[in-house]
């Protein structure tokens, strides 16, 4: 399995000198098999217009599961060159309580919000995501819910070729408690998507120093994300969804603060690949 980081970015985009390093992009991670062009996108964040230079000119043919609805979860949708392009073949998958994934989704993709509906967007075909465990473009995906704030999230465990890798951004972990920390109790639905992973992508915005006065924003400090790789065996860890504030040299003193003896630790930067 190769892992794409096409957007690292949490909230908003952070264009600027001072990001270059991680990349502005929001939340999109494309997966592919071994030596096959990606198939399966993870959220559809601004960073999916980078699916582009990764296809070579070729259309997207493939499904995009979205974790949760939020702007940096799908503002980039509507702008992927080649999930548009002819020859394309998409499914989105979305998370709708109500059951209807496209009508869940046209609440913020339809006048007067955006010029365009979900309808519009050629042959995409739109699916709801519940939780369990299905097989989407030959990969075993398994999703569970999750807390955050705002609107229901699932967190995902992709599994293919005897590679494992989990999913879990915008996470608030505090919906079991705090936590001896205070930074949140683990949660059972986590510890599930992350038994084992070879790589675990986790939400880490925010510090263990800064989190008692944003913890009620709905997301993890990184140090909770290390206690729940750790807890849960995973070998990697790559930090997610950086705070729009958090310059690359932040994010270096950020991953520099941490150590594990049982895991290893990157920061996930816009372009990255791993195989898994
Ligand atoms: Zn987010
Ligand atoms: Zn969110």
């Amino acid at each position: 399995m190769r892992v794409t980081f096409l957007g690292v970015r949490g909230s908003v985009p952070t264009p600027g000198a001072a990001f270059l390093r991680y990349g502005g992009n929001t939340a999109c991670v494309a997966l592919a098999h071994d030596g096959a062009p990606p198939s399966l996108v993870l959220d559809g964040g601004t960073g999916i217009r980078m699916l582009d230079a990764h296809l070579g000119g070729a259309p997207f043919r493939g499904t995009v599961a979205l974790s949760h609805l939020h702007w940096d979860h799908v503002h980039g949708l509507p702008f992927c060159g080649a999930a548009l392009a002819p020859g394309n073949c998409v499914r989105v998958l979305v998370p709708s309580p109500d059951g209807d994934p496209v009508a869940t989704l046209e609440r913020g993709f339809s006048p007067p919000h955006f010029p365009v509906t979900p309808r519009d967007m050629g042959q995409w075909s739109y699916e709801r995501i519940v939780e369990g465990v299905r097989e989407l473009e030959g990969f075993s995906v398994t999703a569970r819910e999750v807390p955050h704030k705002g609107g229901q999230t699932f967190g995902f465990r992709v599994e293919a070729g005897g590679a494992v890798l989990a999913y879990l951004t915008d996470h608030a972990p505090q919906a079991l408690g705090p936590g001896e920390d205070g930074l949140g109790l683990l949660h059972e639905s986590a510890l599930e998507l992350c038994a084992g992973a070879d790589l675990l992508v986790h939400d880490a915005q925010f510090t263990a120093a800064e989190f008692p006065a944003v913890s009620y924003l709905g997301h993890a400090a990184a140090e909770y994300a290390l206690g729940l790789a750790e807890a849960a065996g995973a070998k990697r860890l790559a930090l997610f969804h950086h705070a729009p504030d958090r310059t690359d040299d932040d994010v270096d003193a950020l991953l520099a603060s941490l150590s594990s003896s049982g895991c290893s630790l990157l920061a996930a930067s816009e372009g990255l690949t791993i195989d898994l």
